[in-house]
């Protein structure tokens, strides 16, 4: 566990305060300390099923007794004045309960990729924060990452030309697990598997890389027998995608085959190529147009604590939020889809909103 020397510093007085919801590997290692280098967030109340985890991180952040909490009293954050804000950083099937909770404790809610599991459960969740009339917001850091930010603009400019054909992968080899053990390999918590947690990275990359929604989705899953890693979540899931431009996207996503994680787009003039393309720090970009060229647009480490700032600007501004649940439930319906045909065994058509269009005859 990472934890800092000193408790940060202090900050402007209109900074957001937020309690970190889960204590896991991503908050303690990676979001918690980005809070140091935000402008408008700091962390203000912790909440963990781990009495010693509260102890240490609240002892580590500065964060006073009172504003540790466990699940059993999340209910006592509504009138905990210190907290704006919840960042929901628990397992996927656990975001929708814990985000509507917030809601109803008066909270705005910053919640981790995907959304939810299901669409409805994304539908629920932007229900409860109309209700609250509070912010929600999806921690889809890649947009507030130069290099895919460079690459969003590039697109955007065509210096590929026009795009045909965009191919991203997100892979990695799990060692021995069971879903007892792991949570990414637990059904309830975590759905198909990769495709939730690894490959939306590449499903967002098609989007914005595009800028285009597909109007049909054909899938393959596959999930090996007598092997306790995937007895519930599949090993890979593929799925090619066309958009109404004519475009093409084949996406694929694995726990079970060595590292990846890249984009290619591939246009009538040249090609842009990311790899690795979302990772948190280390991106390489080329474009190919005549000849090659590397492209180093930035820091990619800006990312985390520029999203918090951005989320923090929307509660406190009510400025727009470019990740907002809508865009949360359209690509877990994209997910839907995915499942849906490669169950089905067929291609489904899909609605500009992501919805799956009946059947074809
Ligand atoms: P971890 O397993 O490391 O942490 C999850 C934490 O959730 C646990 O440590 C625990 O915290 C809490 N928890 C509560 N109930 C359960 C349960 N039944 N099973 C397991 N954990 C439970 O997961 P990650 O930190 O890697 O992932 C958390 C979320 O962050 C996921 O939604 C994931 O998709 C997202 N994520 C996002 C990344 C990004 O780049 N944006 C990268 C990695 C993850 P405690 O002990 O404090 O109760």
């Amino acid at each position: 566990m990472k934890l800092p020397s000193s408790p940060p510093r202090r900050k402007r007085p209109d900074s957001v305060g937020f309690a970190i919801v889960g204590l896991g590997g991503y908050a303690l290692n990676q979001m918690m300390p980005r809070f140091e280098q935000t402008e408008r967030a700091h962390i203000a109340a912790i909440v963990s099923g781990s009495a010693d985890k509260l102890r240490r991180v609240g002892e580590a952040y500065g964060i006073p007794p009172d504003a540790r909490y466990s699940y059993a009293d999340y209910a006592r954050i509504a009138a905990d004045k210190r907290i704006d804000a919840a960042y929901i950083v628990l397992p996927t099937g656990m975001h929708a309960a814990w985000a509507i909770r917030a809601f109803a404790a008066g909270k705005h809610v910053l919640c981790e990729k995907p959304m939810a599991l299901s669409s409805a459960d994304c539908e629920r969740m932007i229900a409860a924060g109309r209700r609250a009339n509070r912010k929600l917001m999806i921690a889809y850091r890649s947009h507030f990452e130069p290099y895919n930010l460079e690459a969003m603009k590039l697109m955007r400019q065509k210096a590929v030309g026009d795009i045909r054909l965009v191919r991203t992968e997100q892979s990695y080899r799990m060692g021995p697990t069971s879903p007892g053990e792991n949570w990414r390999t637990n059904r309830a918590l975590a759905g198909g598997g990769p495709l939730e947690d690894f490959g939306i990275y590449g499903l967002q990359s098609a989007l914005y890389l595009t800028g285009e929604m597909p109007e049909s989705i054909s899938a393959t899953t596959f999930r090996p027998t007598d092997d306790p890693r995937f007895a519930e979540i599949f090993a890979h899931v593929s799925s090619q995608w066309r958009f109404p431009s004519g475009a093409v996207a084949q996406l694929v996503t694995s726990y079970d085959s060595a590292g990846a994680n890249f984009a290619h787009v591939r246009g009538t003039k040249g090609v842009l190529i990311m790899d690795p393309a979302t990772s948190y720090a280390g991106q390489k970009m080329t474009l190919e147009v005549g000849g090659s060229r590397e492209l180093n647009p930035g820091d990619p480490s800006v990312q985390f604590a520029r999203q918090l700032d951005h989320f923090a600007d929307a509660v406190r501004d009510g400025t727009a939020i470019k990740t907002p649940g809508e865009m949360g439930l359209r690509d877990v319906r994209l997910i839907e889809a995915i499942y849906a045909s490669a169950k089905a065994g067929r291609t489904v058509d899909l609605t500009p909103d992501g919805r799956m269009r009946s059947p074809r005859r």
